[in-house]
């Protein structure tokens, strides 16, 4: 097989640098990717900078893959050489145990990410098990379609677990990638959305993706006139927050979703969770089937992320506009 070339980060927070491995035998289960497509999930940023302690440098980042398939695995039917195919933040899952066997190998403790310990979609090409290669739906462009994979999924699964629906009050916290697919998916299940942020200068934009109300989360007296409004709250914020402040914002029986990764814990008066048998949880992105029925209701209603182009060899820029909030919403590479 011939050698993927790609850009790397080879320590932590240093620039990605051009970069080439030799992929090996293609497994018996494995599918390659030519890519065409790779989002910036704000997950790549923090592997890149070693957040979490599990990078193995170098490596190749880029987990919000669109390309066609390549080349199959002997033992690979579902798919075919040519297929329009997405991957995710997974890429295996030991396919036998107890969460594998119901359905979420999201949860499975062998796990495998499609950029720790391997290489990702920052790239020309990227291999994964093929049960976490999905189809394409026709209906849906390649670059609004990428950040699904990551960012979509990540938003969706909460909300079809919480049983979202048109009765629903849902609040988004952070309207970055994540967050301003959170608010079209949430109108789709019918919710009332209020979009909150730290940039009033997103207000007309949330309102266009289909948020009724905006709440500027600096500003205290918005924040208390929005005390007692949500039934779930997703916070999709890589930094940390007035936690108190959002567990007020919260109605009885209310949730807070943790998505976005903060550096420091979570730290949470009491008082709030008793007395309104409120809760907090968290979710980690969503199983194959979950990408499938994803895509499927993207697809159906026209759901899509706001992206900014970037050719791939220009990753360094994404990433530095990324770190800076400025992106509108998602950064997309294009190979
Ligand atoms: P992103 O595009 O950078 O968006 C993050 C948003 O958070 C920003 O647009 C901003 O929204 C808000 N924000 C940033 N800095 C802030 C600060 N200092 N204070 C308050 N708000 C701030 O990132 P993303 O790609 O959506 O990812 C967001 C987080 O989700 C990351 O931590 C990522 O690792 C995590 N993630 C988790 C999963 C999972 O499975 N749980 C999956 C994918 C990503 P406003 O301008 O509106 O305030
Ligand atoms: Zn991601």
């Amino acid at each position: 097989m011939a050698q993927i070339q790609g850009l790397a980060a080879h320590a932590a927070g240093a620039e990605l640098l051009p970069f080439h491995y030799d992929p090996g035998e293609l497994g018996v289960q494995e599918v390659e990717i030519a890519i065409s497509h790779c989002g910036v999930c704000h997950s790549d940023v923090h592997l890149i900078s070693n957040d979490w302690g599990i990078s193995h440098f170098p490596f190749i980042p880029g987990h919000e893959v669109i390309g066609t398939v390549a080349a199959l695995g002997a033992e690979v039917r579902q798919l075919e050489r040519g297929q329009r195919v997405g991957l995710g933040w997974q890429s295996n899952s030991c396919g036998v145990c107890e969460w594998c066997l119901r359905g979420l190998e999201n949860l499975c403790p062998t796990a495998e990410a499609t950029c720790v310990h391997r290489n990702g979609g920052y790239a020309t090409r990227v291999r994964a098990n093929a049960r976490f290669v999905v189809p394409i739906p026709e209906a849906l462009e390649s670059e609004p379609a990428a950040p699904l994979l990551c960012g979509g999924v990540t938003v969706y699964s909460p909300l079809r677990a919480q049983g979202i629906n048109p009765s629903s009050r849902v609040g988004v916290v952070g309207i970055g990638g994540l967050g301003h697919l959170a608010i079209q998916f949430a109108r789709a299940f019918g919710a009332e959305v209020t979009a909150f942020s730290t940039s009033a200068e997103k207000e007309h934009e949330v309102h266009a993706l289909g948020a009724r109300r905006f709440v500027n989360t600096r500003e205290l007296k918005a924040m208390k006139e929005a005390a007692g409004t949500q039934d779930l709250l997703l916070t999709t914020v890589n930094a940390d927050q007035d936690w108190a402040a959002l567990l007020q914002v919260l109605r009885p029986t209310g949730t807070l979703c943790i998505l976005g990764v903060p550096p420091s814990s979570i730290a949470a008066p009491a008082f709030p969770l008793i007395s309104g048998i409120r809760g907090i949880r968290g979710s980690s992105i969503g199983s194959p089937c979950a990408l499938r029925e994803m895509l499927d209701v993207a697809a159906r209603h026209g759901v899509k992320a706001t992206t900014e182009s970037f050719p791939m060899a220009k990753a360094n820029e994404a990433i530095a506009k990324v770190k800076k909030n400025k992106v509108r919403y998602r950064a997309v590479l294009a190979n």
